[in-house]
């Protein structure tokens, strides 16, 4: 049997070819027929390269339509799709490509001739260019290629796609992914969430990481469905889409801009079935304002590059806000003791690890980090903490690297961070652990006032006070315009731990 995942979408080109898959705000329409045609065409091209089954396609560019297609011929060959992030810079990209040795390379086409010259150092053997507006060497290729239709036979565990994870505990790894991780992730996704060909999805999320590609992209092709495509978030467009679209993927930042502008109202979600949040945790407060002004609770899951997606509030249950659900269908979910790995008891707080069909085939290159984030059972240690609430929903409590440990006890930043963001004057916070000479780590909590009202550090560990154990207290409070986030909206631990690191020298 052929477990090419491109199998589970093809029957949907056949069946209907003159529906419109894809579009743009600039008035690009991309049918099913348009996109077969172009993915086969572009899946000779690849052969005429010379990538074989196996070999790995890096792809940086811009946000287009064309991204998807490059991805389905990629798929149809058996091609490794391995989509980079599109602000890594050239030294990074040197890393990546040394990294993944792809056979092929496709770059923006403005930085077409550098990246051949850069080729030479590396093992890549061929470079294309793809453009935003379906321009570029690969696209001239295209125009005169045959359209291939055999599709590549793959086993269930071959690989689909490599994609780095988002690095923000370290350097970022290679997460391998084969066709029955995909495929059993984006079927368990279409049936808590009740997807069907009838929706129509609103795209504005970055195309190379997990959430914009498997996660959007799998489930609008399983399904037969349509999506439009937004090169990146902008409320006024989101707004617009709304009334012609009936779900929304974003990050918590697109739910905080949104209840930022007076368009969101009851009036404009009216055709909306679905808001979905995931990639960084969703403060309850957005999730309670964001129903309480629309109606909707948004339906937050979590998931990682490793895994794909792993739990979600459930589409007809009660969404929990400030918890990432259930486990989807054939994902075993369990906290076990950091160290021992032994299961706690249902409430406590420990690591959350994964067993399933969409647990990924390892780190590329690094068989022994592989090994050390795997339990003999075959579960995998995420690096999340977390706890399973008496309803059985998961509660993500802070990833395991940004677990202070002050005096030897634990301290969970998400705890701390909850009472601060619930005094008046403060947006958000983040807590962390800095280097304390007599303590190992001291917790230090950086809090964004709310522009209109002052609050002082004196407020804060005040009103701490009688909440927290003292060991759990910020030592030091200080205050900044933003939270470091990436494109994923994932706040940057790492870069503020660096900037108030001398804080108790
Ligand atoms: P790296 O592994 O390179 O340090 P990363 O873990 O941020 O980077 P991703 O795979 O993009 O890379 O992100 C997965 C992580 O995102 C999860 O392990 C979890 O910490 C976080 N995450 C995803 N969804 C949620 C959510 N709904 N709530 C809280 N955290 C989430
Ligand atoms: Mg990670």
């Amino acid at each position: 049997m052929n477990h090419n995942l491109y199998l589970q979408f093809y029957p949907h080109f056949e069946r209907q070819p003159n529906k419109v898959l894809m579009d743009t705000l600039d008035g690009q329409r991309y049918r099913y027929a348009d996109v077969l045609a172009t993915s086969r065409k572009m899946a000779s091209v690849l052969l005429e390269l010379g990538v074989s089954p196996g070999d790995r396609v890096a792809v940086q560019v811009d946000k287009s339509p064309e991204i998807v297609m490059l991805y389905l011929a990629c798929l149809q060959v058996g091609a490794v799709y391995l989509p980079l992030n599109t602000a890594y810079t050239d030294s990074e990209i040197g890393y990546f490509l040394q990294d993944a040795e792809p056979h092929l390379y496709v770059c923006r086409p403005q930085v077409l001739t550098e990246a051949k010259h850069n080729a030479g150092a590396s093992s890549v053997a061929q470079v294309e260019s793809l453009g935003t507006q379906a321009d570029g060497s690969l696209m001239d290729k295209v125009v005169s290629a045959q359209e291939m239709e055999t599709v590549c036979e793959v086993g269930e565990d071959d690989l689909a796609a490599i994609l780095y994870t988002s690095g923000t505990t370290g350097r970022s790894k290679g997460a391998m992914l084969s066709h029955k991780n995909l495929a059993s992730n984006s079927r368990a996704l279409s049936e808590a969430w009740h997807y069907t060909e009838q929706d129509h999805l609103i795209h504005a999320l970055p195309i190379f990481h997990t959430h914009g590609l498997f996660v959007a992209c799998n489930i609008t092709l399983i399904n037969g469905a349509s999506m439009t495509f937004l090169p990146k978030l902008d409320v006024d467009e989101l707004l617009d889409l709304m009334p012609h679209a009936t779900v929304l993927m974003g990050v918590p930042t697109f739910y905080t801009r949104l209840l930022a502008s007076e368009r969101l109202n009851r009036e404009v979600v009216a055709n909306m079935r679905l808001f979905i949040s995931g990639s960084a945790p969703l403060l309850a407060e957005t999730h309670e304002a964001f129903e309480a002004r629309t109606g909707h609770a948004i339906l937050e899951r979590y998931g990682m590059t490793e895994t794909n997606m792993n739990t979600s509030n459930p589409y007809d249950g009660k969404r929990r806000p400030g918890t990432v659900g259930l486990p989807l269908p054939g994902v075993e979910v369990r906290i076990a003791d950091r160290e021992s790995g032994k299961e706690v008891a249902q409430g406590e707080t420990g690591m959350v690890e994964m067993r399933g069909p969409n647990v990924f085939q390892g780190y590329w290159r690094m068989p022994e980090k592989t090994q050390a984030e795997f339990r003999d059972d075959g579960f995998f240690i995420t690096g999340d903490l977390g706890l399973i609430d008496e309803h059985g929903y998961l509660n993500i409590v802070g990833r395991d690297k940004d677990l202070v440990i002050s005096g030897g006890y634990n301290v969970y930043p998400k705890e701390v961070e909850q009472l601060i963001d619930e005094l008046p004057g403060v947006v958000e916070s983040a807590v962390i652990g800095v280097p304390h000479t007599d303590l190992g780590e001291g917790v230090v909590a950086v809090v964004v006032p709310a522009a209109s009202k002052g609050v002082t550090e004196a407020q804060v560990l005040a009103a701490l006070k009688d909440q927290l154990a003292r060991y759990k207290q910020p030592k030091r409070v200080f205050f900044a315009d933003a939270l470091p986030r990436n494109v994923m909206g994932k706040v940057q631990k790492n870069q503020l731990r660096s900037t108030y690191t001398d804080t108790f020298k």
